[in-house]
């Protein structure tokens, strides 16, 4: 489990003793530098490394870091809200002992995620993963719920040795095919022995649609924990790549046609040490409170989109009739409504049921896009909000009166359009705060700016190597 206390000045109770245990351990293993993580609101991946030995001091007094990295973009470029983006102030990174692990794609490295306050020793209101680490604390207090989560990782394995810029797929074996896996073999098993040396436990790992496409998913964990993973597995997906002359893309649309890069968000509601997705007295097992979580989901997901699908990119991915549940519905393993229905084998429920959201893409910030799905879920089961029908079959096949008359909604085709659905939506904006609901809105049109007036070949071109 994480520890969902903020970090103090000085240190969390014990965490400066342990990191002194820590710092002997690594020189051991020949670790020299500790890899501090963050994920910024337009979901970039950045990080400050500190030597190894420099440990006890950063879990006691932080790492500084401008807050200025709320409100860059992916190119670097940066924008600004009422108080995010000025080049004044500082912050201090905690990195959370809990997740200190040997990087196995990169020796002599270890890595960490981090929690930011600031120097008062206030939690910084724009830290994505101490509003997680909030949202995941709340329902637990207030509602006596935890949550069990995984995040599927889709990404796209090209060429290191591609010119410049472009992609040039690595294995051209068909979708999920044998072949694809045996031109890719030596990378699949040392990264699936990294996986297992990060303590990382894989539950699949299969070649995927588009070319040169791989997934990996794993156990469900706490969401907070899910989250660091998801960071976590994709720095050594990345690692053990470049070690093999391989490249990687975990951008939703590498390419502007065809099928894109998703990141799925598996999630289940526990209550007293039980799953309300399974053996309850509604539809597939469902209890009344998970039908309502559902709904809640549902009814955020036109705004939701804002904070999952973050990126000018992540439009080119979502298009109906490709998995990546563009509409408005929810289905029993339905693989084109945004909400799908997994109930797992009869016999195996309470371990297995669980629901996927579809529209979510690696480009999302994994805390902020968990801590969100998680507070539209809550507002339906705290409201009692209605599940509608469910659907089968493809929603892009629906007559448009069929459609509307089942509530089946297409969702945002547009960042822009997202934003405004965001705007709009009170409930997943005071989940957030008025810091981080600021930064999402200004680093979104932002993006949109950046991206204004490229075809879709452009705009994937732009954001190819971005995540
Ligand atoms: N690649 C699809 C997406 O973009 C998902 C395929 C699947 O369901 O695994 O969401
Ligand atoms: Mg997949």
């Amino acid at each position: 489990m994480t520890t969902l206390a903020d970090p103090v000045p000085g240190g969390r109770p014990g965490d400066v003793p342990r990191a002194d245990a820590f710092v002997t351990e690594l020189s051991a293993r020949g670790v020299r530098g500790i890899v501090l993580a963050h994920v910024d609101t337009a979901g970039i991946g950045r990080v400050k490394t500190i030597p190894a030995e420099r440990l006890p001091v950063a879990v006691a007094w932080g790492v500084g870091m401008s807050p200025v990295f709320d409100t860059f973009l992916a190119d670097d470029s940066i924008v600004t809200t009422d108080v995010l983006g000025s080049p004044d102030g500082d912050l201090r990174m905690y990195p959370d002992l809990d997740r200190l692990v040997d990087l196995a794609g990169q020796p002599g490295w270890a890595w960490a995620p981090v929690d930011r306050i600031t120097q008062e020793g206030a939690p910084h209101p724009g830290c994505g993963r101490t509003f997680l680490r909030r949202v995941v604390s709340d329902a637990r207090e207030r509602l006596g719920i935890t949550f069990r989560a995984g995040i599927e990782i889709e990404w796209s394995v090209g060429l290191d040795s591609a010119p410049a810029g472009e992609f040039v797929p690595a294995a051209v074996g068909p979708a999920y095919g044998a072949i694809r896996q045996v031109e890719l073999s030596d990378y699949a098993a040392d990264l699936l022995a990294a996986c297992a040396a990060q303590r990382v436990e894989v539950e699949q790992f299969h070649p995927e649609y588009a070319p040169g496409q791989f997934e990996l998913s794993a156990a469900a964990l706490d969401p907070v924990a899910a989250a660091d993973r998801s960071v976590l597995l994709r720095q050594t997906i990345r690692a053990v790549a470049q070690r093999h002359g391989l490249r990687v893309s975990f951008s939703p649309a590498v390419t502007a046609e065809g099928v894109g890069n998703g990141g799925h968000i598996h999630l289940s509601c526990h209550r007293d040490g039980t799953n309300l997705h399974a053996e309850g007295s509604g539809r597939y097992g469902m209890t009344p409170d998970a039908e309502s979580f559902a709904a809640g989901v549902l009814a955020h997901l036109p705004a939701l989109t804002a904070v999952t699908a973050p990126s000018p990119a992540s439009y080119l991915r979502l298009k109906p009739s490709q998995w990546a549940g563009v509409f408005t519905a929810w289905g029993r393993e339905t693989r084109e409504a945004a909400v799908r229905v997994v109930t797992g084998m009869a016999g195996n429920r309470e371990a297995s049921a669980n629901l996927e959201v579809k529209p979510v893409d690696l480009a999302a910030n994994p805390y902020l896009a968990l801590g969100c799905v998680i507070a539209a879920g809550l507002d339906g089961l705290e409201s009692a909000m209605p599940l509608p029908e469910e659907i089968t079959g493809d929603p892009a096949r629906f007559a448009a009166e069929e459609a509307a008359a089942r509530g089946v909604h297409p969702l945002p085709t547009s960042l822009l359009e997202a934003v405004e659905w965001f705007r709009a939506d009170e409930v997943l904006r005071a989940a957030l705060g008025p810091v981080l609901a600021d930064a999402v809105i200004a680093v979104r049109l932002g993006e949109d700016t950046a991206a204004h007036g490229l075809d879709d070949a452009r705009v994937a071109a732009a954001y190819r190597w971005k995540y």
